[in-house]
């Protein structure tokens, strides 16, 4: 309540106001109110559209980190853990593990005739070729420029064998259409098995030995280390 008092000389007379605040603070206390509620919603519009931005960035910074960004398929800082992983699951089943290396032979020559982005789509078109070709189990992998490395879990030598026949196969049956030019690919493919005494990096090694051994043995084959 607000009290006003003044005195009339000419009545001699104190002149009192009262004025009832009510009604004031509570219009006050209601826009008090209002402009708090708003305040807050604003914040949580903000937070929450700062929070999803951040989690959207995440996600992409960590895809980029595993993934090849030309074909898709996971890099080589992934396949470490992976290859770590899976191996002490086939050491701890007593289960057969796979691997084929792949380079693919002569692409320094398409890059030469056709030129580097035209090599790039060829690559794209050879990572599609193998999922095609692969089981949903089996992990891709780019190794390097124009090479490749598929795991296969819980699969014999021979199995592998099979798979790799079947996609030398399908190469030499399919040419790639590629920007109004046509390309057969072919691969030169190092396989090995998981041994009693492997370590992860020795199993490798030997698939990279037999790549080795299939390139000096004139390309376009597969030769088991
Ligand atoms: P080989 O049969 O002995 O494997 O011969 P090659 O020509 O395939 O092998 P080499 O190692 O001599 O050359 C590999 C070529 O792959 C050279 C390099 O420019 C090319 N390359 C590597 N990465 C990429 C890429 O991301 N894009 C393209 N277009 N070319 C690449
Ligand atoms: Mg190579
Ligand atoms: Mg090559």
């Amino acid at each position: 309540t607000l009290i006003n008092s003044r005195y009339l000389q000419e009545f001699n007379w104190y002149l009192i106001i009262r004025q009832c605040s009510d009604d004031l603070n509570k219009e006050l206390f209601e826009s008090l109110l209002l402009n708090l509620g708003i305040s807050l919603l604003i914040t949580i519009i903000i937070l929450s559209f700062t929070w999803i931005t951040l989690g959207s960035y995440q996600q992409k910074l960590e895809k980029m980190a595993i993934t090849d960004k030309l074909t898709g398929l996971n890099n080589r800082q992934m396949f470490d853990p992976i290859l770590e992983q899976f191996f002490k699951l086939a050491t701890r089943n007593n289960s057969e593990l796979a691997v084929a290396i792949l380079d693919i032979d002569n692409f320094k020559r398409i890059n030469d005739q056709h030129g580097h982005p035209f090599g790039d789509k060829v690559l794209v078109e050879v990572s599609n070729l193998l999922r095609k070709q692969t089981r949903s189990s089996d992990i891709l992998c780019r190794w390097g420029g124009e090479e490749f490395l598929i795991l296969m879990p819980t699969t014999q030598i021979i199995q592998a064998q099979h798979c790799i026949e079947q996609l030398h196969k399908a190469l030499a049956n399919q040419s790639f259409n590629i920007d109004g030019n046509e390309v057969y690919i072919q691969l030169s493919v190092g396989i090995a098995s998981k041994e009693d005494n492997d370590e992860p990096n020795t199993f490798i090694y030997r698939a990279d030995q037999a790549l080795l051994k299939a390139k000096s043995s004139g390309r376009n084959q597969t030769v088991l280390g």
